[in-house]
């Protein structure tokens, strides 16, 4: 069991570790990322066969080396995968896998770190956790009870095991739109939203609203009002799949079900129906457990400055959203936020060592 000692680590081995680390290689900081997957990609490996990006590959890079251009219009998860993959091998990026780190403590001068492969210590600490390993199920009475099939969107790969079947999508984002559009080839479907689906005019994607947040980012950084209500990230992004969907009149929702029962739900109106499976396709926490034994958290929640931790200098938090820098959820907008967290890590090791 290793009792190592690095500088900064980086807990995490997805897009925002890569980026995070691509800066550090220019410094004489040692680091090391710590991943518990077994192969390079991060969460695009769990994600489901047919994902693709929202965006053309020369909008999807991290800092350094474009992503290949792809043989289709948007970069398949397959090719992200690869591509994070051979980022990786460019940049001779130091990583260990499979290694979960369980817990953090910080005794006042350095962070040691609890892993599957003994114990780590550093002086400055990236998490770069993601979001997939928290997928929100929400709390429907009789939810229990159900005996057929559930799943997160987390966990849905493909739609083999659903063909015939009645199946409930639960959701009205990107995902749910997507799995809908899937689903619904092969089995009778269901979309359950609470509020009525946004959808984007076709002709944008996520170039176009990268740009339209980037506008609205630097307006509100100098002060200026920006209305962007129509073209909020959050709106589902009209991809091949989901404009299919529309042309086969299958994008259909109804408002979300009050409770459920061992074979179906129990809609709003007191009515019932039955399916074979139900598809959660209803968000993501950031995956900070690891981090719960510093004692820092609020409602599951740490409280950050951008991606400096309020409560423990030398703590960073990169990759989680908007809450930890604009855009940092995405290939693209990760840079600067990795980039910033290495500048505040050479200024935050002067002042401690
Ligand atoms: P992740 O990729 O989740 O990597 C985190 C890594 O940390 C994982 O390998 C995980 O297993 C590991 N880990 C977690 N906990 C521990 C621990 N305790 N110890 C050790 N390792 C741990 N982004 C785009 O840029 N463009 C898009 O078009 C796009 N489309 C999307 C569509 C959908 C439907 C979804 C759900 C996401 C999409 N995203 C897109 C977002 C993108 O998938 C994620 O934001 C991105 O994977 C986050 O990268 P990350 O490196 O922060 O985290």
């Amino acid at each position: 069991m290793t009792m190592e000692a690095f500088d900064v680590i980086i807990i995490g081995g997805g897009q925002s570790a890569l980026a995070c680390a691509y800066f550090l290689r220019r410094t004489d900081l040692s680091y090391i990322i710590l991943d518990d997957q077994l192969y390079a990609g991060g969460a695009w490996q769990q994600a489901w066969d047919s994902l693709t990006l929202f965006s053309p590959s020369e909008y999807s890079s991290l800092p350094g080396w474009m992503m290949p251009k792809s043989q289709s219009k948007f970069p398949t998860k397959n090719e992200v995968i690869s591509y994070l993959a051979a980022y990786e091998e460019r940049y001779k990026i130091q990583v260990r896998r499979p290694v979960e780190v369980n817990a953090v403590y910080h005794n006042g001068l350095e962070f040691e770190l609890n892993t599957s492969a003994g114990t780590y210590r550093c002086k400055a600490l990236i998490s770069a956790t993601g979001n997939w390993n928290h997928p929100i199920i929400p709390d429907v009475p009789g939810k229990e009870g159900y005996q057929g099939t559930q799943l997160h969107s987390a966990h849905y790969k493909n739609a083999n095991d659903l063909i015939g079947k009645r199946v409930l999508i639960v959701g009205n984002g990107n995902s749910g739109a997507q799995i809908l559009a899937e689903v619904s080839k092969v089995a009778t479907t269901v979309w359950a939203v609470q509020k009525e689906p946004e959808y984007l005019p076709d002709e944008v994607d996520g170039r176009v609203l990268f740009d339209i947040a980037s506008a609205k980012y630097h307006a509100l950084q100098s002060g200026k009002d920006f209305d962007a209500k129509q073209y909020s990230l959050g709106n589902i992004v009209m991809v091949p799949s989901v404009v299919d969907a529309r042309e086969r009149d299958v994008l259909h929702y109804r408002k979300t079900f009050q409770s459920m029962t061992p074979t179906g739900v129990i809609w709003e109106d007191g009515t019932t129906q039955d399916f074979d499976a139900i598809i959660w396709c209803t968000g993501f926490n950031p995956a900070l457990d690891h981090l719960k034994s510093l004692g820092i958290m609020k409602d599951q929640q740490i409280e950050t400055t951008e991606t400096k931790c309020n409560a423990l200098p030398g703590l960073y938090l990169v990759g989680y959203g908007n809450k930890t820098g604009f855009a940092s959820a995405t290939l693209i907008g990760v840079s600067r936020s990795a980039r910033s967290t290495v500048n505040d890590i050479i200024e935050h090791l002067k002042h401690t060592k």
